[in-house]
């Protein structure tokens, strides 16, 4: 397939004292990290303490919290995560996304399977990530064919693949079709963005969101609802999602005349390149101490793992986006669950799989796509 051409400059490695910067794949690097059982060797050997056991293992601490297994509760939210091709190579991606990433990319029979079972369960979201998820070259038919059923979609853009020539007139064609654009931007300001994403994301990004402003979105329109999403540039968890909301919204615009609907917050999860970056600058098992101590257990039932299915590019069916990456396939009826064979029921009574990452969902307000949950 075409790949966008117009990716940002890659960035050097930073100190811890200046957060984390853009860099290339684990993937590309071929660093052994990549692998999801080194990351969880990494995650696991980290001494931590805290937590209402004070063992450092989640499937306990949610027992002690009144949660002896943690279950589905409604589907709700569909999540196809459409490929790992990215025009960007974030430091914090949990994905380890980027332009090499070109092979793992949803394919037609895939996405009609999709398709099939959006439309048997009938969610009240169809939620598209990736990578960049406009970079699948079925993305618009599965809008199309969702919009066409009443099915609200969120589309999980990363901005700068708004300016790529390929992808100019999405702002109007989502306007059209009432897709939610959900951008993602570490900051309003441009330093920690740049250091995040890569020097020059921050400009773009601003580009992109007055682009959306002028299709109409971000002025409180319920069809064209333009949402933000920021995650901390650092070893720490997220603000206050309502305050910080109004500070966004109050910066950018007054310095850019820049509108948005609303604000995610989102923490970290210590997994992928984030958790490269922590473990680079010997971080691992301070930011795990500080995820457990903010353990809330009013998050558990909002976990957007009881209310989501998680779909990967190759049709396999996860709890979350989190657990995809890691290779956590769901188990339904004793098998490897994929979306062909898709059994609702057993869905229902499944026992949702957990690991450390997971703290970082539960900690403080709780995180999750849909934002801070408590
Ligand atoms: S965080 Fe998003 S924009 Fe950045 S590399 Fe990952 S998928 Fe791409
Ligand atoms: S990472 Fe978060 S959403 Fe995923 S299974 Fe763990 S608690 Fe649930």
């Amino acid at each position: 397939m075409t790949v966008a051409t117009d990716f940002i400059a890659l960035d050097t490695l930073a100190p811890a004292a200046n957060g984390p910067r853009a860099t290339s794949s684990m993937a590309w690097r071929g660093t052994p990290l990549v692998e999801p059982r080194e990351q969880f060797r990494v995650l696991n050997a980290a001494e931590t303490r805290g937590g209402p056991t004070g063992t450092g293992h989640f499937d306990s601490d949610l027992a002690a919290s009144g949660w002896p297994a943690l279950r589905p509760e409604t589907l709700e939210v569909v999540q196809l995560n459409l490929g790992k091709l990215c025009n960007m190579t974030c430091r914090h991606c949990h994905v380890d996304a980027g332009p090499d990433r070109t092979e793992e990319n949803m394919d037609q029979a895939t996405a009609e399977a999709c398709l099939d079972l959006i439309i048997r369960t009938r969610p009240r979201v169809v939620d598209l990530t990736g990578g960049a998820p406009e970079l699948n070259p079925h993305f618009e038919y599965l809008i199309e064919e969702c919009v066409a059923r009443g099915i609200h979609v969120m589309d999980r853009c990363n901005l700068t693949i708004l300016l790529a020539r390929r992808f100019t007139h999405l702002p109007q064609w989502f306007a059209e079709r009432g897709v939610e654009v959900v951008c993602s931007l570490p900051h309003y300001r441009q330093l920690k963005t740049d250091a995040q994403r890569g020097t020059g994301a921050y400009r773009k990004s601003l580009l992109a969101l007055t682009r959306l402003n002028e299709a109409g979105y971000g002025f409180g329109d319920p069809r064209r609802v333009l949402t933000l999403v920021t995650n901390p540039v650092g070893a720490y968890l997220s603000g206050r999602q309502s305050s910080l909301e109004r500070e966004w919204k109050a910066a950018l615009l007054s310095n850019h005349s820049v509108r948005f609907d609303r604000l995610l917050t989102l923490n970290n999860i210590p997994m992928s390149r984030f958790l490269e970056w922590l473990l680079e600058t010997g971080q691992v098992t301070s930011y795990l101490d500080r995820l457990l101590a903010a353990f809330n257990p009013a998050t558990i039932a909002g976990l957007m793992c009881r209310s989501t299915l998680s779909v990967s590019w190759d049709g396999y069916l996860y709890d979350c986006d989190f657990n995809q990456q890691l290779d956590m396939v769901m188990d339904l009826n004793g098998r490897n669950a994929h979306v062909g064979d898709f059994d609702l029921q057993a869905w229902r009574q499944h026992t949702i799989r957990t690991g450390r990452h997971c703290y970082g969902c539960t900690a403080g307000a709780g995180s999750s796509c849909g934002g801070a949950i408590s």
